[in-house]
């Protein structure tokens, strides 16, 4: 089928690890919704940049400017990769949670926010100084594009919303924050639903990318989003950098995210003995000390791959596993698959089960002991949406966010199987065949 490409060469691919039961395997990486392998192409592109290595906006030298070059264009990259409109903004960050939690900070006085309790945490809990509202989990994308209509038409109707006099449009500013695809069933959310919900009632929307933006295109400008943010982690980069791309004008008018060097353009002694300050208006605002210049040119060198490489058909290949592992789970009658939208929900690669009669937390060490897969357990940062799942009440999570069930009890976390570019068929079979 010529619209399925092979998989991409990721790092890690031949790291044997060692089984109890004697001898090694390769390793299976299936967590690529904790981080995914870089790409090999990443890896390459940033061993050849690396010779040229050099301080950004801050030297003259010829390596530092060919590194600001390199920086600044990584930006264009990423626009581009995202579809940005012609004056959004690419701020680099450290993470998905850095990027939500500057604009966070960056919200206009009285902003609302809006969030489903379905969340994961990053999405969440960065509002702690707004007024938050927390909607229901909603059982289909229908009902989560119903429950926000709602709760935005309530807001325009309460006191404290409405347009005060000489004031434009629906009153205090709203945000509405939403995920692309949950980071436990794996399935896509009705972004472009919620976003003219939010539009209509004269709300933002900010997305949370971290697990579409590796698995799916992601086009800014089409969803009419106002804001993404990402990880590079996730879309097959190294640590350490994240994004948050959109409109400019809440980050341009709000406080720097970190004070110092690089967000400050003037800065003056006053004569009373006091300093005052000029803040760039632009990106720089937010981006004070010496930027992750590898990180970020590894963003770039990652959308530049996934690109070239044809972003459509991996997403064909990963569609093919995911019709794989949902077919050969639904032939074990120990295994539930767990789902808000139900069975049949279009998903990308990451998917949450539960096994009667075992332990989640024992089962993804056996996977890891004699198979050598590695995959996730535990709650996954999305404590709420997990427990609506499994139908559980709030435990304490032990050290490890995973806490243990008796035996012939229900199950109180679960086990997330996820994989992407990269990922070889026998990774697959492997995985089912323990699962069997
Ligand atoms: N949002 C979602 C949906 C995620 O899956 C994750 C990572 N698990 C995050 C946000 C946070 O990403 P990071 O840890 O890179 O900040």
């Amino acid at each position: 089928d010529q619209s399925i490409c092979a998989p991409l060469p990721v790092l890690g691919a031949d790291v044997a690890v060692p089984l109890v039961t004697g001898g090694e395997v390769t390793y299976a990486a299936l967590d690529y919704a904790a981080s995914a392998p870089a790409l090999q192409r990443v890896w390459d592109d940033v061993a050849a940049y690396a010779p040229y290595y050099g301080s950004v906006h801050r030297g003259a030298g010829y390596l530092s400017q060919l590194s600001t070059d390199l920086f600044e264009s990584s930006r264009v990259t990423v626009a581009e990769f995202l579809g940005c409109r012609e004056d959004d903004q690419v701020v680099f960050t450290r993470s998905t949670t850095d990027s939500l939690n500057l604009l966070a900070a960056a919200l206009p006085a009285g902003c609302e926010v809006f969030v489903f309790e379905t969340e994961h945490h990053a999405s969440l809990l960065p509002w702690r100084d707004a007024r938050v509202t927390y909607l229901d989990a909603p059982r289909t994308p229908e009902q989560a594009v119903a429950t926000l209509e709602r709760a935005l038409a309530a807001r325009a109707s309460s006191p404290d919303s409405r347009p005060r006099p000489g004031e434009a449009g629906t009153g205090s500013p709203a945000l509405v924050c939403v995920t692309g695809a949950s980071n436990v069933t794996g399935e896509l959310w009705p972004v472009k639903e919620l976003a003219a919900a939010a539009r209509a009632h004269g709300a933002r929307i900010v997305l949370d990318a971290a697990q579409l933006a590796p698995h799916h295109p992601v086009d800014i400008a089409e969803l009419d989003v106002d804001w993404v943010a990402f990880s590079g982690h996730k879309l097959y980069a190294p640590f350490g950098s994240g994004v948050l791309a959109g409109r400019t004008d809440w980050l341009r008018d709000a406080e720097p995210y970190l004070a110092g060097g690089g967000a400050s353009r003037k800065v003056a002694r006053r004569a009373d003995g006091g300093v005052d300050v000029e803040w760039h208006t632009t990106a720089a605002r937010h981006e004070a000390g010496s930027p992750n210049v590898i990180g970020v040119y590894s963003i770039a060198a990652a959308c530049k791959a996934l690109t070239e490489a044809g972003f459509d058909r991996l997403v064909a290949r990963e569609q093919q596993l995911v019709t794989r592992v949902r077919e050969g789970l639904a032939g074990v009658p120990q295994v539930t698959v767990l789902s808000l939208f139900g069975d049949d929900a279009p998903r990308v690669g990451v998917i949450s089960f539960v096994v009667e009669g075992w332990n989640s937390s024992h089962f993804a060490a056996a996977l890891s002991a004699e198979y050598g897969i590695g995959v996730r357990d535990g709650l996954f940062c999305a404590h709420p949406l997990v427990r609506t799942l499994l139908g559980s009440e709030p435990q304490d999570p032990g050290e490890c966010g995973a806490p243990e069930a008796a035996p012939g009890e229900r199950s109180l976390n679960a086990i997330r199987v996820s994989f992407g570019a990269g990922t070889p068929d026998e990774h697959v079979e492997r995985f089912l065949g323990a699962v069997r």
